[in-house]
This record gives structure tokens, C-alpha cells and sequence, in this order.
């Protein structure tokens, strides 16, 4: 494996070629950012050892000259100043479309940047991570979709953070196309709330809600939650959707409703009609993605919400960053203080669990616990999963 390191400190050079011998690797070791670019110019390496402070430009300069030139060379970021730094510097660089395999505080090389070069020798991960290209659609195939009922509802299963029991479920659109792929909510919902689909394809959703609602009732949810784009908030309709929904649901289980984008809409006067709605036909009110740009404290004060559900990259990130940690800590001890609930959501691990629950967090719900799935999956999982509970007890 090639590695070009770029760092104005030439002592680092010699403790570089030592470990990279050791793995095996070819080192070009680089004082200057002009010599720099012109060998990555004329030969992309496997991965490149990045400085941040350099005297003159500074790492920061050359991610982005990275990212403007399109060299798509996998990354480590090293730094001596610290590892708040290193982890803004990681975020300018993964937003930048950088793949960014570690950061490495310069007194701690010993330490962690052997295995990161060993990891990225064995090759397994791959050079440029792109998800897989989803067909993009034109608003009217998707309106011929939602007309044609092509809109499904999956189920995520929502537990309790103590004991992992089956509480809930949040209701995610999923569209099926008629070659049978499945295509997730990225795909089509920001198009649907950009062209005023959102609402028609929200009450297609409901009633394929509605439908499965008997299949539903030996699950013993508690609750279904549900999401509101804020495109959808100041619109007559959506109330009467919402009502159809919980009478729908009403010998099955509860209604949460989720919103998002509350930085926009929390001062608006039909948003607080509809909340207020919302909450007088019995649905809990949840503020989804909190604590990202979208979402607003002010929206705490402003609506009746009961439940703050933690945008899911404080989770991801609990272990990256002793702040993103902090924060999460911080954002349950808010929600607690108001009287709320607090569901994270995007859970992937045990280690990630164990923090969520020291922390005190009321409702989980990630890949850990179960992926959305359609309703046939989710019910089959789910009674399999209630039937040994039973005959545990
Ligand atoms: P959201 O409301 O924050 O939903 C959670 C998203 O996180 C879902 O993505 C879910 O599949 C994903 N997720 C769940 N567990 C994990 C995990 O452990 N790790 C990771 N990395 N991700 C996890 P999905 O289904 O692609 O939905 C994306 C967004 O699209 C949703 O974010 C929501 O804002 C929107 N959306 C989905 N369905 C609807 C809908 O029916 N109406 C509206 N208005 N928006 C919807
Ligand atoms: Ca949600
Ligand atoms: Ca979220």
C-alpha cells in the first residue's frame, strides 16, 4: 500500500517509516503543500496521512482543495492540538464527501495509527464509500405510485430501554416499485414534500395503516408513531387525517404523532392549532430529530409535545465524540426536567445500549432492536417474540 504524508514537521518522518515498514507499506513523506499536490496529482495513493496544522495553508485548506479536485483518496487526520479539533476537522472532511478512516491526536501515533493502517491494509474496506444509486423518480411517476397504492408502511419496533420489551412501533413509508424493489424513504419523501405530495401520499400511508390495523391487535402495542412533514402542518386536511388515524387505530393502540423541522414551524399560528389539536384527541405529540438544525428548543416551549425523540447521530457518534456523549446526556436530563419521554433512536450496538440506559433514556429504538420491516415480517417476528415471553412467565 502507498501512503503520502503531508506535515511540516519533518520529525514525524522518521517514527512514519518505522511503523510503515513494519506493516509493509511505501511512505512519500511530504514537508510542503506545493510537492504534495503535485504527487497526488500525477499518482493517487491508498491513503493519505493529513496533517492539520502546517505553517502556511492549513489541513483544513487542502480537504477542501482534496474535495475540489475530486481525489477521492481515503484519509487519516492527525493533529497535536487536541481532539476537538481533530473531530470538527473529521466532520469538514466526511460533509466534504471525504472518507475519512481515522483521527489520530500525534500523541497517541503510537498507540492508534498502527491498527488504522493495519485495518486499512487488509482491505476490506471499501476505497470510496457511495451508497448504491436509487433511481431518481419525476413527481408524476410518483404521483401515478401514490395513486396506484404503491405506498407501504414498514414497522420499527420501539422498546423499552430497561428490559428491551416490545412498547411500539414507528411507521416508516417505504415504495414499492412494480419490478417489486422496495425503495426507502430518502428516495421519495423529500420529492413528495417538495411538490405538494406530501399530503396525498401521508393519507395513502394512513389508510394502508388503517388496513392492517386487526392484524396489528395481537401485538399488544402500546403505540404507533407516525410522522408529519412540517409541509403538511399548515394544511387544512392534515387534522382529518389525523383523526381518521387514531379512530382507525382505536382498538389497536395509541397514536404519537412525530414532527420535524420545528426550528421553522413552532411560531407558526396553524401549527399550534394543529398540535393542539393533536394532543386534545388523545395523540402524543413527539419532536423528532431533536438537537439537530431542524429542531428547536424554542419548540419545547412553544408546542404541547410529551416526548423528545434524539436525532439519531448523537447515538452514532457517542463514541467519537466525548461531546456528542455529553450532549445526548444533557438532552435526557432536559426532557426528564420538562416532563417528557425520551426516545433515541438509531441504536446499532450493545455498548451504544448500555450508555442509553445508564443515562436513563425511556424508549429505544434501532437496528439492535429490529429493522422496519413490512407487516407480515413485523407481525410474524413480533408474535414469535411475545409467544416465548409468554410462556416464559
Ligand atoms: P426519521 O423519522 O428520523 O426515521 C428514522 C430513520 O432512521 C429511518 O430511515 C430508519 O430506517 C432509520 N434507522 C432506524 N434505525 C436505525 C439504526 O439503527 N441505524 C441507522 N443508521 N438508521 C436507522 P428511513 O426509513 O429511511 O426514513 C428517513 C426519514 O424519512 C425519516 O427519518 C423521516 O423523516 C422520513 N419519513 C419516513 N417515512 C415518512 C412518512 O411516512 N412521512 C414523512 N413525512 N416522513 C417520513
Ligand atoms: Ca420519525
Ligand atoms: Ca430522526
Amino acid at each position: 500500500m502507498k501512503l503520502i504524508c503531508l506535515d511540516d514537521d519533518p520529525r514525524m518522518e522518521p517514527a512514519l517509516r518505522r511503523f510503515a515498514k513494519q506493516l509493509g507499506h511505501e511512505v512519500q513523506f511530504h514537508t510542503a503543500s506545493a510537492t504534495f499536490k503535485a504527487q497526488i496529482k500525477c499518482q493517487a495513493p491508498d491513503l493519505v496521512l493529513l496533517d492539520l496544522s502546517l505553517g502556511q495553508e492549513s489541513g483544513i485548506d487542502i480537504i477542501a482543495w482534496l474535495a475540489e479536485a475530486q481525489i477521492q483518496v481515503p484519509i487519516v487526520l492527525l493533529s497535536g492540538q487536541g481532539d476537538d479539533l481533530l473531530d470538527t476537522a473529521r466532520r469538514i472532511a466526511k460533509a466534504s464527501g471525504i472518507l475519512v478512516l481515522g483521527a489520530v491526536s500525534k500523541g497517541q501515533l503510537v498507540r492508534d495509527l498502527p491498527p488504522l493502517l493495519a485495518e486499512r491494509s487488509g482491505g476490506t474496506a471499501p476505497l470510496l464509500i457511495r451508497p448504491a444509486a436509487e433511481p431518481l423518480l419525476t413527481p408524476h411517476e410518483l404521483e401515478i405510485h401514490i395513486k396506484e397504492g404503491r405506498i407501504e408502511p414498514y414497522f420499527q419496533p420501539i422498546v423499552s430501554a430497561a428490559d428491551r420489551q416490545l412498547r411500539g412501533a414507528e411507521v416508516l413509508a417505504r415504495l414499492r416499485l412494480p419490478s417489486g424493489q422496495i425503495l426507502g424513504a430518502p428516495a421519495f419523501i423529500p420529492l413528495a414534500e417538495s411538490t405538494g405530495l406530501i399530503l396525498p401520499l401521508t393519507a395513502a400511508l394512513f389508510t394502508r395503516i388503517i388496513a392492517v390495523a386487526r392484524d396489528l391487535e395481537p401485538l399488544q402495542l402500546e403505540f404507533l408513531a407516525v410522522n408529519l412533514s412540517a409541509a403538511t402542518l399548515e394544511q387544512q386536511p392534515t387534522i382529518a387525517l389525523v383523526r381518521r388515524l387514531i379512530e382507525g387505530l382505536a382498538g389497536c393502540c395509541h397514536v404519537h404523532v412525530e414532527l420535524t423541522e420545528t426550528a421553522r414551524i413552532a411560531d407558526s399560528q396553524p401549527v399550534r392549532e394543529l398540535a393542539a389539536q393533536i394532543s386534545l384527541l388523545g395523540a402524543s405529540l413527539a419532536v423528532d430529530d431533536f438537537g439537530t438544525g431542524y429542531s428547536s428548543i424554542r419548540a419545547l416551549t412553544e408546542l404541547p409535545f410529551d416526548t423528545i425523540k434524539i436525532d439519531l447521530s448523537f447515538v452514532a457518534e457517542m463514541f467519537d465524540s466525548a461531546k456528542a456523549r455529553k450532549v445526548l446526556i444533557a438532552i435526557i436530563a432536559l426532557g426528564h426536567s420538562l416532563g417528557l419521554k425520551v426516545v433515541a433512536e438509531g441504536v446499532e450496538t450493545e455498548a451504544q445500549w448500555r450508555v442509553l440506559i445508564e443515562s436513563g433514556a425511556d424508549l429505544l429504538q434501532g437496528y439492535l432492536f429490529g429493522r422496519p420491516m413490512d407487516i407480515l415480517e413485523f407481525v410474524r417476528t413480533r408474535s414469535a417474540a411475545l409467544n416465548t415471553t409468554n410462556r416464559a412467565a
